[in-house]
């Protein structure tokens, strides 16, 4: 139990204006659609937010057209320092909205505003002015001395960050001269259609961005369109196989960031209370949304008891309620389908015979919610071990020698993330360079940066995002 007590600092919903419903913006214009609508609600309270049009194939086509015509009469003509002025402009609006979105995607999203008012909305905007930057630059980047765009690029993206995976993908495909479709995910879209106002301010040219909400069929229909370029997806390994499948055989390019199952390794001579903060941070960080999370705990044999013992007594201090309150440290789960998941997963473990624990927080009575939990005593074979649970759930597993360590580590179908916790430099380049990831992070976790590339081996995708490499993903022949 926590030894004291937080008196509640809520942040006000009054400085954000949600509409009843939300059209299309489809060149430069809120257009309605000609499919049906859907709702996002708050997963906080399951209180609606808004009516939201589910785009069809026919607005899809509508979108992909103008980004065409945007992209052959007025981006593709324009100069990279020109391009560039525009992403400052975006970037520095979305800094001055901060608060806004930060309290938008709170609500949309469930996360707690901690997060998206430290760490969401800043990055967003880094990944702008970074991008921004490039624009005029992409001579030099190393990848040929006049690298060219594809066009039209179809973007799909998944709940977890929302406006953050939105920054990813349209801030480097504008940099190098691309126009983009956008499909945000169904149950997080509201601070897409607000980033939809913020191209309006910035006086982007009409076309350049379009943003079609709409969930599965949607996003296929973007995916199918013969006259997109290029297919960027962040979400799930199964409908990132899919994808790959329906564009084999085409011209288009294709870049995917997949699921993960990233494993937190702790040899012995780590310092254990920063690694318990670098635990907390690795699985905890966004309720275990992460692709990257440290969703598998690998400690060394000999201090494992310490360490749980600790990261109990730790998460035992965690606050879990409104997002919207500046102490909280878990918020809402994102859906009820993915409460189910969750659910049903942890059951597995327990069925299978690890031991479960969770921290006995007091649960709100509405929205989706799950308090903190560990599992010790995993076993490689248990689907917790095996499975993206993407919840606030960390399976612990032992091991005895760096050997063992690494092999347990690299025994996934995914690749995205890992973590060393060591005290010896020596240790930490070994680990490194035997894990297959595309991040390792030493005596830290989840730490992210626009300069730095982000992606995945094996299961967890190919292409990267952020830094060089990422640009390379939006010029032809370059990836
Ligand atoms: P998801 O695959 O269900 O959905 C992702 C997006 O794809 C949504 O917008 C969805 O509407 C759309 N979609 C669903 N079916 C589609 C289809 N057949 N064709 C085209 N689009 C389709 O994933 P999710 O549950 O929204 O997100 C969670 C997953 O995303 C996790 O597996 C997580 O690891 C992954 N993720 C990866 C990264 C990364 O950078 N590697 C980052 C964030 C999330």
């Amino acid at each position: 139990m926590p030894t004291f007590e937080y008196a509640p600092a809520p942040e006000s919903r009054a400085v954000v204006d949600i509409a009843s419903s939300y059209g299309l913006f489809i060149n430069g214009e809120w257009v309605d659609g000609h499919g049906t609508t859907f709702k996002t609600v708050n997963p906080a309270s399951e209180e609606v937010l808004a009516d939201i049009h589910e785009g069809d194939a026919s607005d899809v086509d509508l979108a992909v057209k103008a980004a065409r015509t945007a992209y052959s009469r007025v981006w593709s003509r324009m100069s990279g320092a020109d391009r560039g002025k525009y992403l400052f402009r975006i970037a520095r609006l979305l800094q001055e909205r901060a608060r806004e979105f930060a309290v938008l995607e709170s609500l949309d999203n469930g996360k707690p505003i901690k997060e998206t008012r430290d760490v969401d909305i800043p990055l967003a905007a880094a990944h702008f002015f970074y991008h921004a930057g490039w624009a005029d630059k992409l001579g030099h980047a190393g990848l040929g001395p006049d690298p060219q765009p594809y066009g039209v690029v179809g973007q799909v993206i998944p709940w977890n960050f929302p406006l953050l995976m939105l920054s990813w993908k349209i801030a480097p495909a504008l940099a190098t001269g691309n126009t983009v479709v956008l499909k945000p995910a169904e149950t997080t879209p509201l601070t897409a259609l607000l980033f939809a106002e913020v191209c309006q301010q910035a006086d982007l040219p009409p076309g350049v961005v379009n943003i079609v909400t709409g969930a599965r069929e949607t996003g296929q229909a973007i995916v199918d369109h013969p006259d997109i370029d290029k297919i960027a997806f962040t979400g799930s390994t199964g409908v990132g196989k899919m994808i790959a499948r329906s564009i084999a055989g085409t011209r288009k390019g294709v870049t995917l960031e997949l699921g993960g199952k990233g494993a937190n390794i702790v040899f012995d001579d780590a310092p254990i209370d920063q690694t318990v903060e670098g635990i907390v941070r690795g699985i905890f960080f966004n309720q275990g949304h992460v692709c990257c999370a440290g969703s598998r705990l690998l400690v060394q044999e000999s201090i494992a008891e310490e360490v749980t013992r600790r990261l109990q007594r730790r998460l035992a201090t965690l606050r879990v309620g409104d997002p919207l309150d500046k102490n909280t440290d878990v918020g809402a789960i994102n859906s009820r389908a993915q409460l189910d998941k969750i659910t049903q997963l942890s059951e597995a473990g327990e069925a299978e015979g690890a031991q479960r624990w969770d921290n006995g927080c007091p649960l709100p009575d509405k929205g989706f919610w799950f308090r903190p939990t560990v599992f010790s005593g995993v076993t490689q074979t248990h689907r917790i071990a095996q499975e993206e649970i993407f919840g606030p759930v960390l399976s612990v597993l032992t091991f005895r020698t760096p050997q063992e360590a690494v092999a347990k580590a690299n025994n996934t179908p995914y690749g995205l993330s890992a973590g060393i916790w060591t005290d010896k430099g020596s240790r930490i380049l070994w680990t490194a360079d035997q894990l297959k990831a595309g991040v390792v992070w030493a005596n830290t976790f989840n730490q992210f940066d626009p300069t730095s590339p982000f992606g995945g081996y094996k299961e967890s995708g190919y292409g990267r995002e952020g830094g060089r490499h990422g640009l390379a993903g939006y010029l032809k022949g370059s990836n």
